[in-house]
């Protein structure tokens, strides 16, 4: 998708540090962090958001899960905690339309979220 931000990122027109890569996806530190930990995980295939994802992703998805214990363990975070959020569209906060899940951690997070 030529004016997607995240497309960009995963070809690499936009260079962002790559705390995680593999064949399908890719992880980044979130430019405006909501905790001292915010990372971003993303399919480098767009998707624009949970409403768009067909039977043929399934297997995609759970590799974004897969990543994030991944992520979690490197970063010596997966005892302490942390959390896992993919907005959806205006109500759920959605701002870029190529989906991402959010991992956030290092502080304590509150509920139910704002
Ligand atoms: P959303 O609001 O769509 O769930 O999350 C989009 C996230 O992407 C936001 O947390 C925002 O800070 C982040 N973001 C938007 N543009 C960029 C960018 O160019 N680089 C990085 N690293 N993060 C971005
Ligand atoms: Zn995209």
């Amino acid at each position: 998708m030529k004016d997607c931000i995240f497309c960009k990122i995963s070809n690499n027109i936009i260079n962002v540090n790559k705390i995680f890569e593999n064949k399908e996806l890719i992880a980044f530190n979130d430019n405006n962090p909501q905790a001292p930990f915010h990372v971003l995980i993303i399919p480098k295939k767009h998707i624009p958001t949970i409403n768009d994802i067909d039977e043929i992703d399934k297997v995609l998805i759970g590799e974004l899960f897969i990543a994030a214990k991944k992520i979690a363990k490197k970063n010596q975070i997966e005892k302490s905690g942390y959390r896992l959020i993919i907005n959806c569209n205006n109500d759920g906060g959605q701002t870029v339309f190529h989906i991402h899940l959010h991992m956030l951690a290092k502080r304590k997070l509150e509920w139910p979220p704002g």
